[in-house]
């Protein structure tokens, strides 16, 4: 399998450089030069395939050329042994024609483990056949450097930093990434914002002597092999519902659009995918987008669903690479654009095609506890506030009638124990797994907002396991 670049200007790399690069050469995304797709006939025969099974059809042309192409049932097999629930995705219904699939039951308690879990083990199995090692440097304000810690730890060829923003993670987040006391993990407690964080890491990447010195490397949600592991359960739960025989809607609390973006290619693939609602929380510049054409920045609202609280969402860009005429040059023409005045209009045919399959919504903090209130009650399903704002988002969508819509929950509601709380007046415990985090001891170290001292930080770091 081949992939280009969003902007054209890259080389196409296969997939073990793609995996290892992240983003492309030219500051686009990569994407397969030739969608595989699959019939209703093979998409049938995959009906009572185990979830591990099922990711290892859906993934397999993808890595067809790799080094570990022959290793990837197994790499699926191990990367879901230790997740909390038989099913790993289980869906529960909550009305006539709507389901939730529980994107929770991973080690780290969000919907990301069920990539970054995949693509930790890639990494250590691409790098194993090449001799090579990584650091990994990335900056969390919640989230995601949990379950990138969690999906690298102990990893013989991956040494891993996440810096986050001190005093500025709830605890149980700060808890799930200090408490992991492998050799090959290092927390930083930035003095300073998320923000200082990120600027800290971008320095680090745009170093290029530093960055080939340590082998500098990523793991964020631009990384096509995180897109590539989410494709699998938008399959599943259509398998679940009826697919390929009946349509299938999906509803996606979205941050980044990474998420939505997956489930976008699992339609390309051949899964008949009628609707995909693009659920916002009040920071809704896609939600705007979807109804205007017109992508615009505005200033970042803190809200209840803090994973989501996002000013620019970095894969639409691969949906743009898929729809605006004239491909790679016209999107670096666009994304320039915006960069530089905070703003673009797509070509009308874009926003068109894009309308055909993509509906949005946003949901207020007031809307959000309502909803996990009401479900709470009608149900008895506790939603966290990101996946209550999925759950909003399919009750009202419209235009829907007697399609399967499945909301995507991507957060354990023990994660944000005081929204749920004060929306159901219940505590949620933590799952027996993590139910001794707050007695586990804890390292990090608190490090001054310099990108000099950064490196000789990760300079020593990663040099102790070379001669
Ligand atoms: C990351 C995250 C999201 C947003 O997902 P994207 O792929 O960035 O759109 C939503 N909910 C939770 C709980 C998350 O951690």
């Amino acid at each position: 399998m081949d992939y280009v670049s969003t902007r054209g200007l890259a080389p196409g790399f296969g997939f073990d450089d793609v995996l290892l690069a992240g983003l492309a050469g030219d500051g686009g995304l990569y994407l397969p030069r030739d969608w595989p797709s699959f019939s209703p006939a093979e998409i049938r025969s995959w009906r009572g395939l185990s979830y591990p099974e099922l990711a290892a059809r859906v993934m397999r042309p993808f890595v067809a050329g790799s080094v570990i192409e022959a290793d990837l049932p197994r790499l699926c097999a191990e990367s879901y042994a230790g997740f909390a629930h038989p099913a790993v995705a289980p869906l529960r219904q909550i009305d006539s024609d709507r389901w939730v699939m529980e994107l929770f039951h991973g080690p780290t308690l969000a919907f990301k483990d069920y990539a970054l879990q995949l693509v930790g083990r890639l990494f250590d199995a691409v790098l194993a056949r090449r001799g090579a090692r990584v650091t990994i440097v990335g900056a969390t304000s919640g989230d995601t450097g949990s379950a990138a810690i969690e999906s690298c730890r102990d990893r013989a060829a991956v040494d891993i930093l996440i810096l986050h923003p001190k005093g500025r993670v709830s605890e149980v987040q700060r808890r799930q990434m200090t408490t992991i006391l492998s050799g090959n993990v290092r927390n930083l407690a930035v003095e300073g914002t998320f923000d200082d964080c990120q600027d800290l890491v971008k320095a680090l990447f745009a170093d290029e002597a530093f960055r080939d010195e340590v082998h500098l490397s990523a793991v964020n949600s631009i990384n096509w092999a995180r897109v590539m592991a989410q494709i699998v359960y938008y399959f599943w739960a259509g398998l679940a519902l009826g697919a390929p025989d009946r349509p299938v809607g999906f509803s996606v609390p979205t941050g980044n659009f990474g998420n939505v973006f997956a489930g976008y290619a699992a339609r390309l693939m051949g899964l008949p995918i009628e609707r995909l609602v693009v659920a916002s929380n009040s920071n809704d510049i896609l939600t705007r987008f979807f109804e205007s054409g017109v992508m615009q920045t505005t200033r970042v609202v803190p809200t209840l669903s803090p994973s989501m609280d996002i000013q620019v969402s970095s894969n639409f860009e691969r949906l743009m690479a898929l729809t605006v005429p004239g491909g790679g040059p016209a999107v670096a023409e666009l994304m320039q654009n915006f960069r530089r005045d905070g703003t673009m209009s797509l070509p009308d045919s874009a926003w068109q095609a894009m309308r055909a399959v993509f509906s949005a919504d946003r949901i207020d903090d007031a809307a959000t506890l309502e909803t996990m209130r009401q479900i709470k009650d009608q149900t008895g399903e506790t939603l966290d506030p990101h996946s209550a704002i999925g759950v909003a988002a399919a009750l009202r969508a419209e235009g829907v009638a007697g399609l399967p819509l499945v909301a995507l929950a991507t957060a354990h509601p023990a994660k944000f124990p005081d929204a749920v709380e004060r929306a159901t007046g219940l505590r949620p415990g933590l799952p027996p797994h993590l139910a001794d985090l707050f007695e586990r001891p804890e390292r990090s170290e608190a490090i001054g907002n310099d990108a000099e001292a950064l490196k000789t930080i990760v300079r020593a770091f990663a040099g102790r396991n070379r001669p």
